[in-house]
């Protein structure tokens, strides 16, 4: 059925509710609802006139600015499906997605015009529609976008059409695509607003990129339901603190590390952070020795959840439980189910670890294009996750380690297969493993252990700044270590797994 159950549609809807409430706040810019609206309608006419087509794919490249959010909502008022890439990746990595996802047409800020090259553009059908979100508001998009009716080009949309790939790291270092359509999504909507407690029209932060599936849940959450987004490029301690006081916030998502720097900010006890209903994490929970400072010094409305790219949310550790079940990830979300499995997929008894699957509407419909990592992961209508962990007698969920090659570090998933296959491309280079080690401030951090070819010489800063050329800042080892060789099990396995616990 075409639906009126589509993302861009409850934007027009609010557009008509809400006119003159602010959406978007963005250093000095204040864009209603019904600009925001009238915008992506435009923008959407202009990329029809470019030649995008329904189902076709958009590549964005753009950090959380207000063009990067018109963007969405025109793609998907063109009837097409965006794919927002990461703002730190360099050109190779740019180039990798663009190619695997099929992009028709990119729309890119002129401030990473660096991270594409020429070689990407060229690939792309309809070619690149420039914008500069530094330019007066009234002209953020290049061609003849300002000039287009500000009215919907009623493209007809299913709800259960494909709103966006989202892209998650894969295990061989390939980003895989998320298939979430209107309804899954909405469906994470309406569960995040369900689980914190929220409610409609409430003033919200957002510091976590709109890369991320946290990010992108916060924005399109807040935007369904007549609420404020304030953007901000990057993290800024006392920036942070100054809005939370002046603009009156009540839900900021926010990495450990972030609010490991609000904690330290020498002024924190001065700020009013009393509007503060709903601090949520952003990739991996809060520091067991950081919760009792979060509760004392930022806020008590602390909610922990269960999260993924593939599935959204889970399950969420509330306020009144952040102290007494400390490590937990809570309790299922509205509609959600989760199991803990052994290797014969039969769900296991309370406190015996395995593996965790989840079902539910807001889990996605699989990778594009990739039918070997679908069969994998998706199967019988469980999503596996590949985390480890258990439940309690009480229904709460712990997740203990992972399954899959993947560390994450800075709450950032990275395939240590991708690092390995960059080092192995050095002709100095016999041999490289990647691992995952415990550290203070990544939670995990990169470790590389290199054997180089006899007679080969070459020095570690040489080496990172080799790779600085193929893999993104995150994605560098923050440990190398020279080896003679590099010790493998019967399997070809390093180990590494079993060292990429969460902390
Ligand atoms: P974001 O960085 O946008 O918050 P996300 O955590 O929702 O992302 P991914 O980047 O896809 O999503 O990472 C998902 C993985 O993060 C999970 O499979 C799990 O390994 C880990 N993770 C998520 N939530 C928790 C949690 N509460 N405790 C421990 N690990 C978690």
């Amino acid at each position: 059925a075409f639906g009126l159950y589509t993302v861009h549609n409850l934007l027009a809807v609010n557009a008509r509710r809400y006119r003159d409430r602010v959406a978007l706040a963005q250093g000095g810019v204040r864009l209603r609802y019904e600009e925001l609206n009238a915008r992506a309608n435009q923008l959407a006419h202009e990329l029809i006139a470019r030649g995008v087509r329904p189902g076709d794919h958009v590549g964005v490249l753009a950090g959380n600015t207000i063009p990067h959010v018109v963007a969405l909502y025109a793609v998907a008022k063109a009837g097409a499906v965006s794919i927002v890439f990461d703002v730190k990746w360099v050109p190779r990595e740019t180039g990798i997605a663009v190619n695997l996802f099929d992009c028709s047409l990119l729309i890119a800020d002129r401030a990473h015009a660096a991270q594409l090259s020429d070689e990407a553009i060229g690939s792309v059908r309809c070619g690149v529609l420039w914008c500069d979100a530094r330019r007066p508001q009234d002209c953020e998009f290049e061609g003849a976008y300002a000039k287009r009716p500000g009215d919907d080009p009623g493209i007809p949309v299913a709800e259960d059409a494909t709103f966006m790939l989202m892209l998650t790291s894969g295990t061989t270092g390939r980003p895989k695509g998320c298939i979430k359509t209107h309804k899954s999504y909405l469906h994470s909507t309406i569960n995040n607003l369900l689980s914190k407690r929220m409610g409609g029209g409430i003033n919200e932060l957002l510091v976590v990129p709109i890369y991320y599936n946290s990010g992108r849940v916060s924005l399109i959450t807040q935007l369904s339901f007549g609420g404020t987004v304030h953007l901000r490029e990057t993290f800024d301690a006392t920036d942070v603190l100054t809005t939370i006081q002046e603009e009156r916030i009540a839900c900021i998502a926010l990495a450990p590390q972030q609010c490991e720097e609000l904690l330290r900010h020498p002024d924190l006890d001065r700020y009013d952070k009393s509007s503060l209903r709903v601090l949520r994490k952003a990739g991996l929970p809060f520091q067991k020795r950081s919760l009792e400072a979060i509760v004392k010094s930022i806020t008590p409305n602390v909610f922990q959840s269960y999260g993924g790219t593939e599935f959204s949310e889970a399950s969420v550790l509330m306020p009144e439980e952040q102290l007494t079940r400390i490590g937990s990830a809570g309790r299922p979300l509205w509609g959600m189910e989760i199991d803990v499995v052994g290797p014969d997929k039969q769900p296991l008894p309370a406190g015996t670890q395995g593996v965790i699957r989840v079902r539910g509407p807001s889990v996605c419909d699989g990778y594009y294009h990739d039918s070997e990592a679908t069969a994998a992961a998706f199967q019988d209508g469980w999503y596996y996750s590949g985390d480890l962990g258990f439940m309690d007698e009480d229904g709460f969920l712990y997740i203990s380690g992972r399954e899959k090659n993947i560390i994450k570090t800075g709450g950032i998933n990275v395939a240590p297969a991708e690092i390995e296959d960059v080092l192995l491309s050095f002709p100095e280079v016999a041999d490289a493993a990647v691992v995952g080690i415990a550290d203070d401030k990544w939670g995990t951090a990169i470790k590389a252990m290199v054997a180089l070819r006899d007679g080969a010489a070459i020095s570690e800063q040489e080496l990172l700044k080799r790779c600085g050329e193929s893999l993104s800042r995150y994605k560098l080892p923050k440990v190398i270590e020279f080896v003679d060789q590099i010790s493998r099990d019967a399997l070809g396995k390093t180990g590494r797994a079993s060292a990429a616990r969460n902390p």
